[in-house]
Order: structure tokens, then C-alpha cells, then sequence
């Protein structure tokens, strides 16, 4: 590893409010630490869609640094900027001094939000999902009923024939379209909270069900329990967890995301569990460092738990490949001979979790189908948690170079880790059609329906 010249946060009362923010909040360590070799550019999207400096891992770092030494004011160009990253952490495995990015970016972002002047029905917004909806479990479940409604009642019908949805932009509706069906009930109405092992029991682990993902794609937590308990592990699903809080750490709400780690922690301490297992990368990414999102807290106590917490934390895929018993997978004959599979990475999986190898091991058991590897298939694919709302533009950008690699597969199915990336490249192939049919779906459910023992 790289020597580091980290340097002491210098001692300045800025005037601007917000600059002062950011000089408190930003480790300024980190940003020295940056020794803008640039390593990092070639593997940051925004860097390669654009070429600007600005748009880089190492260009963001300098203007934050600019900021809180008091050469730059935090305008509206900076805090746009601070924006445009997808927080993908791409940038992270290609720096050779290990600087923390993805820490620098929430830090940032969690400043700006501190004195964010948004309008009313903006601010109702955030509020409303940040703390009335993805924190409780109740409000969860009438978003999934009422979607549901919505979706099998024929409103849906309604509100495309009378023109409804004209009234949204562009990107939304195209986002409602792909939309899977919602349901109130979630895994643990589906299973109970204790699923057992097939066969002799391998290891207790805990699944950790998400907030929206266990609305929207309820069928993906059940499937995992059901793929563990093939693969030898007996699954506790604690009905007290939250929502991990990755949603409010990349949008600048960085208590409420403390607040929830806080609540997790209790609830799977309290299972006593071997493993917490996550299939979704977005989440999982955040789970891994519940012990550095609470390590400036006071009680000692809560501090070793969250050590615990994150000691445990581990993808669906890597505890199959690295502690079950691989089940037995074939894929359906198929007319046209062998199937092609491949499949895209979760920026949060491979470059937080470190996962990326088990997927494609497992996806390569498969009898009857061919993995073939998509050229950059690491890379992001522009959906980055609500980035594909937030930034249309560029995500609609990224999305169209991932699709023209996607094609050249010549795929059946792509396979993705993580909710937001299926919905994007569900969207990817709506809007930009392969020549050869395509199907996109979450690892979990293709290797459960293809699972060869019985299911019951
Ligand atoms: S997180 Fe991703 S988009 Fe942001 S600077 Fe790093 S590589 Fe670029
Ligand atoms: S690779 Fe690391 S040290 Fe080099 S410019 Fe990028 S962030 Fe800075």
C-alpha cells in the first residue's frame, strides 16, 4: 500500500454555514490522503461518460478539500456535483492509498442536507418515505396492499387509458411500467419467522428482508429462505428489523440511518444467528459497516455489537458457494439447444461486499445453461439506489452502454444481486430491446426455480 500523508483539519471559522458543515463532518484525513495519482478515473462511469475532472473520484475529492480549506465556496455547482456521483464505489478497489470515498460522499452529502432549503412538497416528500414510510413496518405494508390494489384492480388500466400518467415526467413512468407486483405480505407472513434446514443443519443464519424489497419483491425473500434451507442453513427471520437505513445514508439523512442500525442490531443480536444474510447488494453494502456508521458513538456497549453485527453480514451467494451444500441446479431443455445466462454486479456487492466470484460460480453449476461473462459487467449500471430518478439523464446514459454489452451476450436471462439493478435492467431492456429475447431477473429466484429437488 501506498505511503499517506494525511494532514491535521486546519482551524478556519468559515462564514459560510454550510462550508463549516462540511470542514466539521468531512474526515479530513481521507481527503488527504488522496494522493491524485489517478487511478480511480478509468473506473468511475461518471468520469468515463463525461471526461471532466470534475466528474471523477479524485476531482470530487479536491473540490471537497477546496471547500473545507476555504478556497471554494460550497455553490450550487459543488453540491450539484456532489450529486452527479452514482456512489457506486467503483473508485474504491482501483485506489492504491484505500482512501474511503464512499465515507467522503455521505459525509458531503449528509452536510448538504443540514442546510438544504427544499420546497414544501419536497421536504413533505423525503419526510414522508425517509420517515414515515421505509422505517415502519406498517406503512410498508400498506404501501405493498395499496400498490397491489392499484396494480390488480383495474386502476392501473384506468390511470394508463384516461391519461394519468402523462402527467408524470418521462422517467417515472417508464419506471411504473416495469414495476413487479406488490404485495402486503411479506416473507415472515409467508413463512413464520423460522424456516428449517433440509438435512443435517449447517450453520443458524438470519435473513435480512429489506424494507421495499420485501413489498415489491416479496417472492425473492421467500425464494432465499427456501434456497438456504436446500443449501443446508436454518433460516430465522426477526420479525423486530428495520429498513437497513442505505437509503437515508446516500440522500444525507445519516441520524435516521444510526437510528435504524441501532434497531437491526438489537433485533439480530437477539437471534443469535452465525450469519446475517443479505440478496440485496444496495443493502448489504450498508449492513457490512454498521460498525463504522456507529463508531463515534459514546456507549462502548452498542459500539462491540455493531462490531458483531457487521462481523456477520454476507451475500446469499458467497454463504452457498463458501459454507452450504451446493444444491443440484438444471436448466429446462430449450429448443435452441443450450441457454445462455450472464450476469451484471451490484456496484455495492462487489465493491463493498467484496461478492462477485460466488454468483458466478453458482450460475456456472447450472446443468443445461452457459454463463457468459458480459463485457463490463462490473460496471454500474445507473440505477445506484434512486439515482435513476434523481438523475435521469445520466443513468438513462449508462444504462444505454450497458445494454449494447448486454446484446452482445446473446443472453436469455440476466442475472443481478440487487432490486434496484433488476428493475434497471428490466427498464434497460424495454427501452433498448436486445435482438434475442431477454429475461431479467434476481439470481435467487432463477437458481430456485431451477433448483432439482423437490419444493415444497
Ligand atoms: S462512487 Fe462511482 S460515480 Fe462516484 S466517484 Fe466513485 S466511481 Fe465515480
Ligand atoms: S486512486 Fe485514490 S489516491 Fe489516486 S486519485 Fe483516486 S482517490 Fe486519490
Amino acid at each position: 500500500m501506498a505511503e499517506t500523508s494525511a494532514m491535521k483539519k486546519p482551524d478556519i471559522r468559515h462564514a459560510n454555514p454550510l462550508a463549516q458543515t462540511l470542514l466539521n463532518k468531512l474526515d479530513y484525513d481521507q481527503l488527504t490522503n488522496c494522493m491524485r495519482c489517478g487511478f480511480c478515473l478509468p473506473a468511475c462511469p461518471t468520469f468515463r461518460e463525461t471526461g471532466i475532472e470534475p466528474e471523477s473520484p479524485r476531482g470530487r475529492i479536491a473540490l471537497m478539500k477546496a471547500v473545507a480549506d476555504g478556497l471554494l465556496d460550497p455553490d450550487q455547482a459543488f453540491q450539484d456535483q456532489m450529486n452527479h456521483c452514482l456512489g457506486c464505489r467503483a473508485c474504491e478497489p482501483a485506489c492504491p492509498a484505500d482512501v474511503k470515498y464512499g465515507q467522503l460522499i455521505e459525509q458531503a452529502r449528509d452536510a448538504i442536507e443540514d442546510h438544504a432549503e427544499h420546497s414544501a412538497p419536497v421536504k413533505g416528500l423525503r419526510s414522508l418515505m425517509f420517515r414515515g414510510v421505509f422505517p415502519k413496518r406498517g406503512s410498508l405494508k400498506l404501501l405493498g396492499g395499496s400498490l397491489a390494489f392499484y396494480q390488480k384492480s383495474g386502476l392501473r388500466k384506468l390511470a394508463r387509458g384516461i391519461g394519468v400518467m402523462k402527467l408524470f415526467p418521462e422517467h417515472l413512468r417508464e419506471m411504473e411500467a416495469i414495476l413487479p407486483e406488490a404485495t402486503s405480505k411479506g416473507v415472515v407472513e409467508q413463512l413464520g419467522t423460522l424456516y428449517p434446514a433440509k438435512g443435517t443443519p449447517i450453520a443458524r443464519v438470519a435473513l435480512f428482508r429489506g424494507c421495499i424489497m420485501d413489498v415489491m419483491f416479496a417472492g425473492t425473500n421467500v425464494n432465499t429462505v427456501k434456497l438456504l434451507s436446500e443449501a443446508g442453513f436454518e433460516v430465522v427471520i426477526p420479525d423486530s428489523q428495520a429498513c437497513c437505513g442505505a437509503l437515508h445514508a446516500h440522500s444525507g439523512e445519516m441520524a435516521e440511518a444510526r437510528t435504524l442500525a441501532k434497531v437491526n442490531i438489537a433485533a439480530f443480536k437477539q437471534a443469535g444467528v452465525d450469519y446475517i444474510v443479505s440478496n440485496a447488494g444496495g443493502c448489504g453494502a450498508l449492513l457490512v459497516e454498521y460498525d463504522h456508521l456507529l463508531h463515534e458513538e459514546a456507549d462502548e456497549r452498542l459500539k462491540e455489537d455493531a462490531r458483531w453485527f457487521s462481523a456477520r453480514v454476507i451475500d446469499v451467494s458467497r454463504l452457498i458457494m463458501e459454507q452450504g451444500r451446493i444444491p443440484s441446479f438444471a436448466e429446462s431443455a430449450n429448443e435452441a439447444g443450450e441457454v445462455v445466462v450472464t450476469y451484471q454486479d451490484s456496484c455495492h456487492l462487489r465493491n463493498v461486499m467484496k461478492s462477485s466470484a460466488a454468483p458466478r460460480q453458482l450460475l456456472r453449476s447450472v446443468g443445461g445453461a452457459t454463463f457468459t461473462e458480459m463485457k463490463e459487467a462490473d460496471r454500474c449500471c445507473g440505477s445506484a439506489g434512486i439515482y435513476n430518478v434523481t438523475q435521469p439523464e445520466m443513468a438513462g446514459q449508462i444504462l444505454e452502454h450497458k445494454m449494447e454489452h448486454a446484446a452482445t451476450t446473446k443472453a436469455r436471462y440476466m442475472l443481478t444481486s440487487n432490486p434496484g439493478c433488476l428493475l434497471q435492467m428490466k427498464l434497460g431492456i424495454e427501452k433498448h430491446p436486445p435482438e434475442t429475447r431477454m429475461e431479467a431477473m434476481h439470481i435467487v429466484d432463477y437458481l430456485h426455480d431451477r433448483l432439482i429437488a423437490d419444493k415444497t
